[in-house]
């Protein structure tokens, strides 16, 4: 059992790291920057040290800073929740070094699956369908994207070997368009990922986004806990999730949820992970990623499956085994997530600054996760989310019902938030049937479009 585990985060995240510990009886050490010296998780852990100046690099980013802190304090795990150190084996593999336990899954895992083409490669081999794409270990120069975007027909994706959040992606529709984008999506990606690999993907229309939750103990079992449909994006990120998707057939789901567990068996994985498909129109579906972390939507599956899953995090990472098998998962109703971020929706940039007046909705089936309080000044240095309303309800449509009432109660004053769009989305007919594809918000921000210029909201990392 851990008697002490760092948590190497902030925000929204860190708290439920710190709830989950609580619970669990472990003692909590929060690490912060300069800027975050007033923030929540700082007051509720047990112990708390500063590890840097503001700068992410310098501090949440700050490797040897981390694991200082660890070992000063005499943590025996280390929690990485989502975003920063979360997907760096090195520093899942440097934890382990130190003699800290990662609560995560192996350093070789996490570094596989952050290396996009060979995750493919793997998949595919396995027989889990995948979009064409290239081949091998992926493409650098303009030449080689050429020929591959003419082999597969257009549009294609362009995406960085090493992605996440988004980065380095481009829709090109034809070779004039993917000539012009791919040199900026390979710039991105450098300075992203200090990577100049890149992949080409075909480009799949009119899909939604639908993810399995997986569980996988260090004796080899396997379990998923039913899927998530994050296809409402904008720039290719997660606004709203939920759990059912509203239009999957339980045979799909057993399809998907079976091809899921094998992506995590072939490999070996451990933990909680995600193996993201996209589902296109014709209910056909394709791997596009697994993510090897606890994801921000995690709550829209504990709500329907009355799992904890940062709390199975930590027991997995313990050695200990799952409790349950995949006959045991019974779903319940339907939970739906809805991201707040600070930022102004109109212009679409970030909106830091003094929260005057916080009232979080209530009420049977309305979660929230939040670092706000009143009086708390949201900083500039970082991801804008500060808040996620979980709603449950026996129904999607209760559940819809549910938010918008929420959403209304919700007070957060000083700063710009997305609620009113949210709101919006509420009242959407096509949302409300559960119509919706991937590019379903362009219709509300159609700067949200995949190829517009990127605004410094672009910040966020998972
Ligand atoms: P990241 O790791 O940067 O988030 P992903 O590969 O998970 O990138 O893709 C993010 C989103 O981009 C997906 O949820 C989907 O909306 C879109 N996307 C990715 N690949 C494709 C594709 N081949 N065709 C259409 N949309 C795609």
């Amino acid at each position: 059992m851990f008697k002490k585990l760092l948590v190497a985060n902030r925000g929204t995240i860190a708290i439920r790291i710190i709830r989950a510990c609580r619970e669990l009886g472990i003692s909590t050490v929060a690490i912060y920057s300069t800027a975050d010296k007033e923030a929540l998780h700082v007051r509720m852990a047990d112990e708390s040290v500063c590890i840097g100046p503001p700068a992410a690099e310098d501090s949440y980013l700050n490797i040897p800073s981390i694991l200082s802190a660890g070992l000063t304090y005499g943590a025996d795990a280390v929690h990485p929740g989502y975003g920063f150190l979360s997907e760096n084996g090195d520093f899942a593999e440097a934890c382990q070094r130190s003699g800290l336990q990662f609560v995560g899954p192996r350093a070789r895992h996490i570094r596989l699956m952050g290396d996009k083409p060979r995750a493919r490669r793997i998949m595919k081999r396995a027989g889990v369908p995948v979009l064409p794409g290239s081949e091998g270990k992926g493409v650098t120069e303009v030449r080689d994207a050429l020929a591959d975007g003419e082999r597969l027909g257009f549009p294609v994706l362009i995406k960085a070997a090493a992605g996440g959040g988004g980065k380095g992606m481009r829709i090109a529709h034809d070779a004039k368009e993917l000539e012009r984008l791919f040199p900026i999506a390979r710039g991105e990606s450098e300075a992203a990922f200090s990577s100049r690999t890149m992949y080409l993907e075909k480009y799949l229309e009119r899909a939604r986004h639908v993810e399995f939750q997986i569980l996988a103990d260090s004796h080899r079992s396997v379990v998923h806990l039913g899927e998530r449909d994050c296809s409402i994006q904008r720039r290719h990120q997660k606004v709203i999730e939920e759990s059912p998707c509203p239009v999957l057939t339980a045979r799909m789901r057993e399809k998907m949820g079976k091809a899921a567990v094998r992506a995590a068996e072939v490999v070996g994985y451990s933990n909680v992970g995600t193996v993201e498909f996209l589902l296109g129109p014709d209910n056909e579906f394709y791997f596009i990623e697994m993510n090897t972390r606890i994801q921000v939507e995690h709550g829209v599956t504990e709500m329907v499956t009355s799992t904890d899953l940062v709390k199975e995090s930590i027991r997995m990472a313990m050695g200990e085994a799952l409790g349950f098998k995949q006959r045991n998962v019974e779903f319940r109703g339907a939970s739906i997530e809805f991201r707040v971020y600070a930022e102004d929706p109109v212009r679409n940039i970030p909106s830091p600054g003094l929260v005057s007046n916080h009232h979080p909705p209530g009420g049977l089936g309305v979660r929230v996760e939040t670092a706000l309080y009143d009086g708390y000044r949201v900083p500039v240095h970082y991801d804008p989310l500060v808040a996620k309303l979980i709603v449950h309800a026996e129904t999607r449509e209760l559940a819809l019902a549910r938010a918008r009432a929420a959403l209304r109660e919700y007070v957060i004053d000083g700063i710009k938030t997305n609620i009113p769009l949210h709101l919006k989305i509420l009242h959407d007919p096509d949302f409300i049937r559960g119509d919706f594809s991937t590019s379903f918000l362009t219709r509300y921000q159609p700067e949200t479009h995949a190829n517009a210029e990127r605004t410094a909201a672009d910040s966020r990392a998972t």
